[in-house]
Order: structure tokens, then C-alpha cells, then sequence
């Protein structure tokens, strides 16, 4: 078992042309994932000098490690968020979602980015009979209140979604996409050199000051920057460099394995619609086929933040979560275990706008940033443009933990995991 992403193996090597950074820009973004690559994008074909600064490769961060489920909705259920938020707010959100989708499903035909996008729909999958009527409810919110058409398929059909007997409903959405993350995210970026953004990796971010004509001072491992605009787009690897955002983005790892190439028939069994699928536990595992028939299987072995020993133990209970859903698959080789760093809010909402000292920034999402932190980069950089866009999370609060109990270190996740295995066995 190779200890690194598949999904890095489907892309030939490529790196950025520019090289020596520029002593000023319009816009300085931090990060090279989707948030940031979006951005850069947008503001470059807006005629804007940018440029964008990766401390490690262009796609180093999870958008070259996730399991490429393109989703509507977020990551709370639409019947949480409505006793969150209000039906109007709820429905605005969920609105934005597709929106996301539509977006990234255009960047990648206008951009020719070849990256097995297709919309193969998604299904969610009750573990336990309890949960079939969280699912009866979430179906009926989104058919009547939000127009949005989905279907719950019992138990009876269930074989029709997936060869396995371990749930017990699925709620299946067609407009959900998969996408294969790693290629998506290299075309992103030939897309934004295309359209003459600057991208530097290799480039970290260490300081920004603010200067008495309102431009920024940025220090980095390169050298200084000046830029009128600064979009910080790092999400789960937040650190120090925006202090306001650390205290509000929450990093937590995410891991997956992917198995040898199934034969055909195998894989028809497993997934006969090759659906994005994911279940409704807390520690909930989510799976999927690649274009060469690999069960790409994930989710949240533990709550932490990756690191080589994560990876190893998280491989092996995912291994163990796979013969859970598929007894079938023993036997069968794990070619690859990874893992990534997401970011959560105390909300577990995503979030979009501007902090403080005036960086500008979109980031949160949980394990539902591919869609929506695309568009929202999207978003960002035409507010920057100048562009008056309508989103409903610019309207917001970012909220943080009270009285400065989090600065950065999420010393209360296993706390919060345990929490979570104590519901996912009572509930
Ligand atoms: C294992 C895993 C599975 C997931 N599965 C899904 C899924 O199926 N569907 C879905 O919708 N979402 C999924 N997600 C979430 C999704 O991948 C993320 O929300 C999204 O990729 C975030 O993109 P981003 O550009 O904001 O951040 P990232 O891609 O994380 O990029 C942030 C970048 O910032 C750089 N950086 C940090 N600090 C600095 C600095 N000081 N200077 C310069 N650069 C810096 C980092 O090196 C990093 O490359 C998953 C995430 C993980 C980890």
C-alpha cells in the first residue's frame, strides 16, 4: 500500500511558468487550491494583476486529496439548517449550492478541463432504521419548500443503488456531480495561467501589514510583496498569518483508501449507477468509483489532522468500514490510503467575506468545499472587482469560540469525537 493520493497519480507533472515573484500586484492571494486557483481566474480575465502564492505545489492542500464528490446542499442537513437559520435563509443556501455546482460544471466545459466530471447524481444511505425518517423529512423539505427534485428509495430497491445489505434507504439527488479532484484542480490552475494570473509555489506567506495607503505589505519565503488586495484562501491549513480566520476554521483530517482496479462486473455490483455515495452516521464513510473501477472509500477515522501515523491507523479502519459495506471486497488489495486537512466552523457553515484588517477570505465548508469553495473564490474576487454579487453568506456573522477558548489549536476534537461515537451508537 503506497501512503500517498491516487488521485496525484492520474495527473502528469505540472507546474506553473511564472517564477520571480513581482514587487506589486492588484491582488495577492494566499493558497493554490480551488478557493484560490477560482479566484485567481476571475480576477485575471477582469484584466487584474494577480498573484497567487502557494507555500508547497499548486493542489498540495485537500483539493488534490478529496474524494471528488461535486454535492449540492452543505454540510448540515437542509432540516437542521432550517431550525439554524430560518426556512428563507435555508432555502438562499441551498439555492447557492446549485448554483456552485452549475458553476464548477462551467469553468470545466468553457475551460476543456478533462477531468471525468460527470453528473452521475448522489446518494445518502441510512446506516440504521432510525435514520430513514431523517431522510423521509430531508426529501420532503427539498420537494416542496425548495423545488428540488429528489426520491427516497427503500429498502426493498435499494439493490438498485448499491450491492450491499448494510443500509436501510438511500435519498438519491441526480444533480450532484463527481469529478476526479487532482485533474481538476491542475486544469484550474492552466486555466488561471491561461488567463494571465502569476502562480507561485513554493511561496509561503509568513507576514501582512497593512500600509499607511491602504495597500499591503506581504512577507514570504521569496521575498516582499505589495498588493491592494489580499485574499486569503487556505481553509483547512489556516495558521498564524490570519489570526481573526484561525480563530474560526476549525482543521480536521479527513483520510481515504482506494483499492486495486475491480473487474467490471464487480464494480456494476458495488455501485450499479456509480453514484457519489455517503452515509448519515456522524463518523460517516463516504465512497465512490474512479474512471478505472477503484473503490475510493473515505471518512472520518478519527478527527485530528493528518500525519503519517494517522494515515496508517486510518487505513486500516477504513479497510475494516469497507468490508462493513462490501463483505465482498475481502481479498481485495488497498493500493493507496491518504489523508487531508478540512476546515470546519463552529457553524459548520462556509464562509465568505472580508475580516478586520480587511484580507478578504472564503473558507469552512467541512467535507463540501469542492463546489462551493470554487464558486465562492469565484465570488470573492468579483466582490474585489468591484462587482456588486449577491450572497447570502457575505450577510453572515463568523462566529468563534467564546472567551478565547480556541486560538488555533483544536485541543476539543477527540472530545468532540467522542461525542460524535456516543450519538453514532445511541442514535
Ligand atoms: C480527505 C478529504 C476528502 C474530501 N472530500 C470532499 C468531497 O468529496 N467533496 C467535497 O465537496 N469536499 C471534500 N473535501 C473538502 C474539499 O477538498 C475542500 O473543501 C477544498 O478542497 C478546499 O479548497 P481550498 O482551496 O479552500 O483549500 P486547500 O485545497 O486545502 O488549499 C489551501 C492551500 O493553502 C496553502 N497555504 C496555507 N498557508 C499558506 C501560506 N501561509 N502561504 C502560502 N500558502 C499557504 C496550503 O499549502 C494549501 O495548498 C474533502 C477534504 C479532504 C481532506
Amino acid at each position: 500500500m503506497k501512503e500517498s493520493t491516487f488521485w496525484l497519480e492520474t495527473v502528469t507533472e505540472w507546474h506553473p511558468s511564472s517564477h520571480a515573484l513581482p514587487a506589486r500586484v492588484d491582488v495577492a492571494i494566499v493558497g493554490g487550491g480551488y478557493t484560490g486557483l477560482c479566484a485567481a481566474r476571475e480576477l485575471a480575465q477582469r484584466g487584474a494583476r494577480v498573484a497567487l502564492c502557494e507555500a508547497r505545489a499548486i493542489g498540495w492542500g485537500a483539493s488534490s486529496r478529496n474524494g471528488g464528490m461535486v454535492l449540492t446542499g452543505l454540510k448540515s442537513s437542509a432540516s437542521s439548517l432550517v431550525k439554524q437559520l430560518g426556512l428563507e435563509t435555508t432555502r438562499d443556501l441551498f439555492c447557492l449550492s446549485l448554483d456552485a455546482l452549475n458553476y464548477v460544471e462551467q469553468v470545466i466545459r468553457s475551460e476543456d478541463i478533462a477531468c471525468d466530471f460527470r453528473r452521475c447524481g448522489h446518494v445518502e444511505l441510512a446506516y440504521k432504521r432510525s435514520h430513514v425518517a431523517g431522510l423521509e423529512k430531508e426529501a420532503e423539505l427539498l420537494q416542496t419548500k425548495f423545488r428540488h427534485p429528489v426520491r427516497l428509495v427503500d429498502k426493498a430497491r435499494l439493490s438498485e443503488e448499491i450491492g450491499s445489505p448494510l443500509y436501510h434507504a438511500g435519498l438519491v439527488d441526480e444533480a450532484s456531480a463527481g469529478v476526479n479532484p487532482a485533474q481538476y484542480v491542475i486544469g484550474l490552475a492552466q486555466a488561471a495561467e491561461r488567463a494571465g494570473a502569476g502562480l507561485f509555489e513554493g511561496v509561503r506567506v509568513t507576514e501582512i501589514s497593512k500600509s499607511s495607503d491602504g495597500s499591503f505589505a506581504l512577507t514570504t519565503s521569496q521575498g516582499k510583496l505589495r498588493a491592494e488586495h489580499v485574499l486569503i484562501a487556505t481553509n483547512g491549513y489556516t495558521d498564524r498569518l490570519a489570526p481573526w480566520l484561525q480563530r474560526r476554521i476549525i482543521p480536521v483530517g479527513s483520510y481515504i483508501i482506494a483499492t486495486e482496479p475491480l473487474p467490471a462486473e464487480v464494480a456494476a455490483r458495488l455501485s450499479p449507477k456509480r453514484r457519489m455515495m455517503f452515509d448519515t452516521k456522524h463518523f460517516l464513510y463516504y465512497f465512490r468509483l474512479s474512471a478505472d473501477n477503484r473503490l475510493i472509500f473515505g471518512g472520518r477515522a478519527g478527527f485530528m489532522p493528518e500525519t503519517p501515523s494517522t494515515v496508517r491507523e486510518s487505513a486500516e479502519i477504513l479497510r475494516r468500514g469497507m468490508l462493513e459495506v462490501y463483505p465482498e471486497l475481502r481479498g481485495v488489495r488497498i493500493d493507496y490510503a491518504w489523508g487531508g486537512t478540512l476546515g470546519f466552523t463552529f457553524d459548520l457553515l462556509p464562509h465568505a467575506g472580508q475580516t478586520p484588517e480587511g484580507f478578504h477570505y472564503a473558507l469552512g465548508c467541512g467535507g463540501h468545499g469542492v463546489a462551493m469553495l470554487s464558486y465562492l473564490g469565484a465570488c470573492v474576487a468579483r466582490r474585489i472587482g468591484g462587482e456588486t454579487v449577491d450572497n447570502p453568506l457575505f450577510a453572515l456573522p463568523f462566529p468563534t469560540a467564546p472567551a478565547g477558548l480556541y486560538r488555533g489549536k483544536p485541543w476539543f476534537l477527540p472530545l468532540v469525537g467522542l461525542y460524535y461515537r456516543i450519538l453514532d451508537l445511541i442514535n
